[in-house]
């Protein structure tokens, strides 16, 4: 079975202006790296749909929904926060990240595909149940998560996010959940300066030291990541699959390299072979810097679909 690449171009419409990171020639990057590797052809394509109010309301309530449509401007630009806007273009490129979730979830359980990344923006692991933060409005990994078990009838997924960011918003909609377990590694302290003050017991975050790289991610994934994982046996891992703990990424201050991302994604689709039947869900978070981007999609990619 194949691996599918989500994603549509509604994405790339979406624009917060000259000189923002989370750009549309981030996707851009992601295709030119995926043809230059030879990865784009082990890829099965699909059309991210739009999501509907019913799998939004999921995990945002209907009034924050509604909020979020009637800020859409018809031309210009509008502030949701200090670093997140929307053009007329935004709403339906949230819409195509959340309705690539909830495809990528119905294609892996219908066994049509084996895995799946979806190649969206805006990201979503800022967003909470009923606030945008951080590029993010509404919370993809989330929808995903609650759509594999109440359309698919499972009882456990796994959150994977990677991103150098903490996933504060993903963690505000899961914490104490039972049927969710949420492993992270971020640099703290860092924005959005969360996830180390006494995280629920169905959250392993790991928090990283400026500067840190290879060494402290593999101690955080196999110290505490994989036997947690191990315990919990999900039957769905999803990836908040964010490239800026990058070296090249200077959004921040981790040194992870291409290589990294080669290894992480490995070590969790065994997890995801373990427990899982290898269904996995992968969603793009953040990633600036455009090469190293690509080129860590592509790594991660490699590993979803098999290949060498
Ligand atoms: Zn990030």
């Amino acid at each position: 079975m194949s691996t599918a690449f989500i994603t549509h171009a509604d994405c790339l419409k979406h624009d917060m202006g000259a000189g923002h990171p989370e750009q549309p020639a981030r996707l851009t990057a992601i295709e030119d790296q995926l043809i230059a590797s030879g990865v784009d052809g082990y890829l099965q394509r699909y059309e991210a749909p739009l999501a509907t109010d019913e799998q939004l309301a999921l995990v945002h309530p209907m009034e924050y929904v509604h909020a979020i449509r009637e800020a859409a401007p018809e031309s210009g630009r509008v502030q949701l926060d200090p670093d997140t806007a929307m053009n007329p273009h935004t709403l339906n490129a949230a819409l195509r990240g959340v309705g690539a979730a909830v495809l990528a979830v119905d294609l892996v359980f219908e066994k049509k595909i084996q895995n799946a990344f979806c190649s969206v923006r805006p990201p979503g692991h800022h967003a909470c149940t009923a606030r945008p933060m951080g590029f993010c409005i509404f919370n993809n990994v989330a929808v995903a998560a609650r759509h594999a078990m109440r359309a698919h009838g499972i009882g456990r997924v796994a959150i994977i996010d990677f991103d150098v960011h903490h996933g504060n918003g993903t963690e505000e909609i899961f914490e104490g959940d039972p049927s969710v377990l949420m492993a992270s590694t971020f640099q703290h302290p860092f924005y959005p300066y969360s996830g180390t003050e006494m995280p629920a017991s169905n959250m392993v975050n790991v928090p990283l030291p400026a500067g840190a790289g290879t060494k402290q991610l593999h101690e955080a994934v196999t110290r505490h990541w994989i036997p947690a994982l191990d315990e919990f046996r999900p039957e769905l891992v999803v990836f908040s699959a964010g490239f800026d703990a990058h070296a090249e990424d200077d959004m921040a201050m981790l040194q992870f390299k291409d290589a990294d991302y080669r290894w992480v994604t490995e070590q969790v689709k065994a997890v995801a072979d373990r427990h899982a039947k290898g269904r996995i869900v992968s969603m793009l978070e953040g990633g600036y810097a455009l090469s190293a981007l690509g080129r860590s999609v592509v790594q991660h990619l490699r590993v979803l679909a098999g290949l060498n």
